[in-house]
């Protein structure tokens, strides 16, 4: 896995910024080296669409086999790793495809 890369500077996005750019609501990601603004890939959107489903999940299996409190801490260490893992699937476009 590796961290997105600018495709007009070829800068390496750091993991704290492309975190940041992750989860902010905007549509286009501005660079933090050349300030050019990038779209999200097909590619991407489709993993996150993934993961997003991914994320109820333990909640709803492991209720029925172990305690409410081990239920909530394995759904929440499952959010907390999808939630790092998400930066590292991000893949920038110069255009909207
Ligand atoms: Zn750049």
């Amino acid at each position: 896995m590796k961290l997105p890369v600018c495709q007009y500077c070829g800068e390496e996005w750091s993991f704290w910024e492309t975190f940041k750019q992750c989860y902010n609501l905007r549509r286009l990601k501005k660079c933090p080296y050349c300030k050019q603004h990038h779209h999200i890939s097909q590619q991407t959107r489709h993993y996150v669409g993934i993961l997003s489903l991914i994320w109820p999940a333990p909640m709803i299996l492991t209720s029925f086999f172990v305690s409410t409190s081990t239920s909530i801490t394995i759904t929440f260490t499952v959010i907390s790793v999808v939630t790092l893992i998400i930066p590292f699937c991000l893949r920038l476009t110069r255009k909207n495809l």
